[in-house]
């Protein structure tokens, strides 16, 4: 039996889903996509088996066998990030923050993060979040120029004495400095984590800042810029650290671990840990370069003046468009993104003032400094004249045709 013949209703959903990857472009920053082994490995037995536990300590039988994938995955991922401990067992970036935050916070502690607005993240201590309604939560963000000034950051943390300074973002086209957040953290004895979600694939190619030696502790999403299996991973040198996250992770916030998905990042780093995996690392910032100067050539303006990662901020203040207007625009002209805040925002959270835009996902597909001058052109094109539907089909059909020269799934995958 297939699932084509089982069930064709979601075999039918997920072919659809496939064809819309195939011709859109992915610009999401958060975007990417894995490798058919990473799929294989997701869809494979292991999900049958029940692992509680850590390897060698499971409460559970017939374990020898994920045991031994469960170490490959820790080894790779210590190997990758250069630190002493990790967990790999998180079901995602949230979970792993969850877990970080239970190991080393107690109820009502207080936390640094930077501000959701200004390119932080829900789980740094937005009050939607679990992080925010268990801990105290209080905020640095950047400056009018799009950067994080670090001496205003030392200013806060000088006032607010929080237990924990949170580093990292999901909307940031610079580097983060870890050195300097290390210093910030050590005048105030705060543990500093930094969550490098967004980063993590350029950090392990040596094309960001390591955040080791520096943090405490350190958690990655595995799907983002790492190319895996949607998951989580949690990083430290320091032992003590690591047996606290490990049962803060299990028991605390999870039970079984998804041996499939354990596999599938096991596949994931070893990818990581090619020679390959550099010169992609690379392409993305190569990308995300062109596109930043192509869009600056055609007269945007971009938070922080460019960028020195996988994405670009596109600032709309100035126009008469919203970011959900130009969002709007862009998907009927194939190319998904996603609005954003920008510093000074004067527009809601739900229309904001900024797109944007990431260069991980169409790198993945073999697209290089040619295919993003096209892109970033058409960006331009779209935007200029945005109440131009017949333009935007035209540009759909044109970028379709583009995308469809740079293939990575067989339809006989599904
Ligand atoms: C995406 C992201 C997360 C959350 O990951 P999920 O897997 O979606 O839970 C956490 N932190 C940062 C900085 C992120 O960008």
């Amino acid at each position: 039996m297939s699932l084509e013949k089982f069930d064709n209703e979601i075999y039918a959903l997920t072919s659809a889903e496939l064809k819309r990857q195939t011709d859109h472009l992915e610009m999401i920053a958060s975007e990417n996509f894995t490798l058919p082994e990473v799929i294989e490995a997701l869809g494979s037995v292991l999900t049958n088996k029940y692992a509680e536990g850590y390897p060698g300590k499971r409460y559970y039988g017939g374990c020898e066998f994920v045991d031994e994938i469960e170490q490959i995955a820790i080894d790779r991922c210590k190997a990758l990030f250069g630190c002493e401990y990790a967990n790999v067992q998180p079901n995602s970036g949230s979970q792993a923050n969850q877990g970080v935050y239970g190991a080393l916070l107690n109820r009502g502690d207080k936390i640094l993060g930077m501000d959701l607005s200004h390119g932080g993240h829900l789980t740094h201590g937005a009050k939607v979040s679990s992080s925010g309604k268990m801990y105290e939560s209080f905020f640095y963000g950047v400056e009018l120029d799009g950067r994080i000034n670090y001496d205003r950051v030392a200013d806060i943390a000088n006032i607010v004495k929080p237990k924990m300074i949170v580093c990292g973002a999901s909307a940031y086209a610079r580097q983060i400095d870890f050195a300097k957040f290390r210093e910030i953290a050590d005048s105030v004895g705060a543990y500093l984590f930094a969550d490098v979600a967004h980063i993590a694939g350029l950090v392990v190619a040596g094309e960001h800042n390591n955040p080791f030696p520096h943090c405490d502790v350190v958690s990655s999403t595995t799907h983002k810029t790492l190319r895996g299996p949607r998951g989580g991973i949690i990083m430290t040198n320091n032992e003590e650290i690591a047996k606290k996250i490990n049962s803060s992770i299990f028991p605390g916030i999870q039970g079984g671990p998804l041996m499939n998905v354990i596999a599938a990042k096991a596949v994931g780093f070893k990818f990581n840990l090619s020679d390959e995996w550099k010169v992609y690392a690379k392409q993305v910032k190569a990308n995300a370069k062109t596109l930043a100067e192509v869009l600056i050539k055609r007269g945007f303006e971009l938070v922080s003046g460019g960028t020195d990662n996988h994405l670009v901020l596109l600032n709309l203040s100035d126009k008469p468009y919203s970011g959900k207007d130009a969002d709007i625009a862009l998907g009927q002209a194939g190319i998904t993104v996603n609005k954003n805040t920008v510093p000074g925002e004067k527009r809601s959270p739900f229309v904001t003032s900024g797109v944007r835009i990431g260069s991980p996902a169409l790198t993945a597909r073999g697209m290089g400094e040619a295919e993003f001058e096209i892109i970033a052109n058409r960006i331009a094109d779209v935007l200029d004249d945005i109440n131009n539907a017949s333009l935007q089909a035209k540009i759909k059909e044109e970028l379709k045709a583009l995308a469809h020269n740079f293939i990575i799934y067989d339809k006989a995958m599904y």
